[in-house]
């Protein structure tokens, strides 16, 4: 059985300061992240029979895994945490570092990127409750934009992830309180790609 291990970020907690602040960048890794983590290894643990090469992969089979419901649940639930949070820090930042492939096909799918933007925000603020916003290549590898609930994962839809805000109240607290918008609106300045 492969077990997971908490990655570390590849930059200081700090960095994303004043956009990010530092305290929620730490207890957002080393607390969340890691129970996540925690909950994710416990349950492959407890299932020696499943087979697998990654933690993606699980989420991609996760509607035919030969685990009992109540596993399942915990995998959609902490693997998908375990898998987003991953993606989530890699987006991130204190240098930009454009993907101008991105940028061009962004401006293609939805005119421009400002329009993107707009969009992109509208989904993280209408997010009812805990979720994230999605920018995903769909099985034909268009680029289609989403929110979703909980630590649900585009790849349990087919979808591969390409950009994904977490809105969960822990992300932004303490800094935004409950100024979700205002948190969405900044996050722009530490998104690396674009
Ligand atoms: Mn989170």
């Amino acid at each position: 059985m492969m077990k997971f291990e908490l990655p570390k970020l590849e930059y200081a907690y700090d960095a994303l300061e004043p956009y990010i602040d530092a305290k929620t960048m730490e207890i957002h890794h080393t607390k969340h992240h890691q129970a996540y983590l925690d909950k994710f290894n416990a349950v492959l643990e407890k299932n020696p029979q499943l087979k697998y090469d990654s933690a993606e992969e699980l989420l991609m089979n996760l509607n035919n895994l030969e685990v009992s419901e109540d596993d399942k649940k915990v995998l959609r639930n902490h693997g998908g945490g375990f898998v987003n949070h991953d993606f989530f820090w890699k987006l991130m930042g204190p240098e930009k570092d454009a993907d101008s492939g991105l940028i061009t096909d962004i401006g293609e799918a939805f005119g421009s990127v400002e329009e993107f933007k707009t969009k992109f925000s509208a989904a993280a603020v209408g997010q009812f409750g805990s979720g994230w916003a999605w920018l995903v290549r769909d099985e034909n590898k268009n680029l289609k934009l989403y929110s979703l609930p909980n630590q649900d994962s585009p790849l349990s839809l087919g979808h591969q992830p390409v950009l994904g805000l977490d809105v969960w109240e822990h992300a932004y607290y303490l800094k935004y309180q409950n100024k979700r918008a205002e948190y969405i609106e900044n996050w722009w300045n530490v998104l690396k790609l674009m």
